[in-house]
């Protein structure tokens, strides 16, 4: 009945049941940060549908903006940075080889037209190649930890990604490319696995790519998961760790989906692209366990929110909790989707925008606050950037920053924390970030009253106090982040920040 697995001091244990498969327990009592497992990927490659890049680094090509320099890969023909990239042993030991047996030639001129502007269909067959060319090579690894990872070809078969991916990459492979040795259905398999399983990591220098960790996707989803995973951005290796206590026995859960998404989108994404249905605790409960990321303002009384009867049924009823008013889940959904496509439209602005980057989100913030809770998921993702632009660009830096604002920016992450502290509890990235961002305009404030003479000595070093203990948090999650990712270099700078924090409350 349950298969279990020794590994690692026994840290984690694989099981097996008829409803989900396999998944993992802990071995042993975790406590939080806990290491599980780590394993480098079986497969790294572009994404499904990609611009065009470096095959080895996934820089975009060609990597500078001088017309004349379109580097191609001496041997097969395809995109590469130059011959560095061209010799590294993901492109040169798997997809070089086919392409330049085959003759088979990279479309520069099509792949750099406005018509494929949305994604190259050419590079849609690199990523799924690899792991077919993996498959022979490393038949071991394959035959005990991918082969069987789920490719849902039944119901992929059914979708309109399975007859692209039959024309641009089954076809294209065992027609162009020669490699008829690998049946249709063995290259749609593989598809399936990379489209199911495969996270995304991201490069040292920000591109993104995506990788395929069996062990870690043998982790059941849950919309409040309570591991976290980081991947190291030269090998994409990856960790993965507790973010709360885990008694032995407990199921160990990831989310596959964004955490700060509302339940209608998050069940919606994990229906279409990873083909099943999410009825976890957060799911199942209209109010997502208190936070209220779902619920809406009622327009016809003053004091109600709107949620859904059963949040499980797409088909819902939504109720006011304080009068008749009602409408249905389709025509929240309809709503939800509208706004989605607006905010993502202003969550494309940047640090880099300068200015414009906050006042877009605050002027969306305005616009929907009549439409949605304080805390709902539509507000809560543009206030995640917003704690993180407040102090970073032009004109909002710290030092600049009136108290109404500094008192702004510390009121979004308090809110962000009631958010985050449910659905993302523990040691997680986006605690230790907005912990991080919560310790300095409280600081600023402090102080700013005291030179003002509102406080004493004694209260500035009680505010000072409290300061030093979001920042000794912050650290202490984000240093557990690798080297070379954005996290690490925050964490690097709060212990410094804490250092200095610490010797200025000793002085005091
Ligand atoms: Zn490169
Ligand atoms: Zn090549
Ligand atoms: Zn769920
Ligand atoms: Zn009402």
């Amino acid at each position: 009945m349950s298969e279990s697995k020794l590994d690692d001091e026994a840290s984690y244990k694989i099981q097996c049941n008829d409803q989900v498969g396999r998944y993992l327990v802990a071995g042993r009592d975790l406590e939080p940060g806990a290491e599980i497992l780590t394993e480098l990927p079986f497969v790294v490659g572009p994404k499904a549908s990609t611009y065009p890049l470096c095959l080895t680094c996934y820089t975009p090509w060609p990597p500078t903006e001088d017309d004349d320099n379109k580097p191609l890969c001496p041997r097969c023909g395809w995109p590469v940075c130059g011959d560095e990239c061209a010799d590294q042993p993901q492109h040169r030991d798997y997809e070089c080889k086919v392409f330049a047996e085959a003759k088979e030639k990279f479309n520069v001129e099509l792949a750099l037209s406005d018509e494929q502007a949305n994604g190259v269909p050419q590079l849609e067959c690199v990523t799924p190649l690899r792991l077919l060319l993996a498959s022979e090579r490393d038949g071991d690894r394959w035959n005990r930890e991918v082969k069987d990872m789920a490719a849902h070809d039944k119901r992929r078969s059914q979708t309109a990604q399975w007859n692209s991916d039959r024309v641009n990459i089954a076809e294209y492979l065992r027609t162009r490319c020669k490699l008829d040795r690998f049946p249709e259905d063995s290259v749609q398999t593989a598809c399936g696995i990379l489209e199911i399983n495969a996270h995304e990591v991201r490069t040292a220098r920000g591109f993104l790519a995506r990788a395929l960790y069996p062990k870690v996707s043998i982790m059941s989803h849950s919309c409040v998961s309570n591991t976290v995973h980081s991947i190291v951005p030269n090998d994409f290796r990856v960790y993965l760790r507790t973010a709360v206590k885990v008694p032995a026995g407990g199921e160990l859960l990831g989310s596959y989906t964004h955490a700060l998404l509302p339940t209608l989108l998050r069940r919606e994404y994990l229906q279409e692209s990873k083909y099943f249905t999410c009825a976890c605790t957060r799911c199942s409960d209209p109010t997502e366990l208190g936070t209220h990321m779902s619920s809406l303002k009622c327009q016809k009384c003053d004091n109600g929110v709107v949620v859904a009867l059963d949040s499980l049924d797409a088909e819902s009823t939504w109720k006011c909790t304080h009068c008749e008013f009602s409408t249905t889940a389709q025509a929240v959904l309809k709503i939800l989707k509208i706004i989605q496509a607006e905010m993502d439209r202003v969550e494309a602005y940047t640090a880099a925008d300068g200015p414009e980057a906050i006042q877009t989100r605050e002027n969306y913030m305005k616009k929907y606050r009549s439409v949605f809770h304080p805390r709902h998921a539509m507000l809560t993702i543009p206030r995640y950037s917003l704690s993180q632009l407040y102090g970073r660009v032009e004109d909002y830096f710290l030092d600049d920053m009136p108290d109404v604002v500094l008192e702004h920016k510390a009121e979004m992450c308090r809110l962000l924390l009631q958010v985050l502290d449910v659905v993302e509890p523990g040691l997680t990235r986006s605690r230790g970030m907005i912990l991080y961002e919560l310790h300095a305009p409280l600081l600023f404030l402090a102080k700013g009253q005291w030179n003002a003479g509102v406080i004493d000595a004694a209260k500035l070093k009680t505010k000072m106090t409290e300061a030093a203990s979001l920042l000794k948090e912050a650290a202490d999650i984000l240093a557990r982040e690798p080297q070379g990712t954005p996290e690490a270099d925050i964490a690097a700078g709060a212990r410094q920040a804490l250092e200095q924090l610490d010797k200025s409350i000793g002085e005091l």
